[in-house]
């Protein structure tokens, strides 16, 4: 699903991207489930191959994301490659929350996993954010699950245990969907 036209102007990162990185869609299983994967932003493989989480920390979400039943969609909050991996500012977050807004109407989630502060800043209160890495893997509203950036693990090996409990909630609170019809 192309959300944002392939022309968007929207915001500055349309002069520096090489493309729009749109929605990835993965069928695992048969299974009915929706779940929806939101990222920050891309980083310079996605730029250059064209798809979310192609890089090395996409290498660690997708690991995970083959435990999961049904179909994935992994999407981010803003859709083109911030210059030199920045942070994406809030103004580009805002000119690209409506094509976010579009894809979560198409692809109608039963479960959306923000990866990182940035998506989970999108959609949870900051109470969630002051705890971030207490809160990661916790449902929230009946849909969200916050976790930490894979690229956290990359900078800081510690990490690698609270990604983990964090992916190990997230497949309890799949299973527990499941498992109501
Ligand atoms: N990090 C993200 O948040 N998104 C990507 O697509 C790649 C790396």
């Amino acid at each position: 699903m192309k959300s944002a036209p392939s022309d968007c102007h929207d915001c500055s990162l349309a002069d520096s991207r090489t493309q729009i990185v749109y929605p990835d869609v993965i069928k695992n299983t048969d299974h009915p489930i929706t779940i929806m994967v939101i990222g920050e932003a891309p980083g310079a493989m996605e730029d250059k191959v064209g798809k979310p989480f192609v890089g090395r920390s996409g290498q660690l979400l997708r690991q995970q994301l083959r435990e999961v039943p049904g179909t994935i969609i992994i999407t981010n909050t803003v859709k083109c490659r911030p210059p030199k991996n920045r942070d994406p500012r809030k103004a580009e977050k805002q000119a690209c929350y409506k094509y976010l807004q579009q894809e979560l109407v198409y692809y109608n989630p039963d479960l959306v996993i923000l990866v990182g502060r940035h998506a989970s800043q999108t959609f949870l209160h900051k109470t969630v954010l002051a705890n971030f890495t207490l809160n990661s893997g916790t449902l929230y509203k009946g849909k969200f699950i916050p976790i930490i950036h894979p690229a956290s693990l990359l900078y800081n090996p510690k990490n690698k245990d609270v990604w983990e409990q964090g992916w190990a909630k997230i497949h309890a609170i799949i299973q527990e969907k499941l498992a109501v019809p």
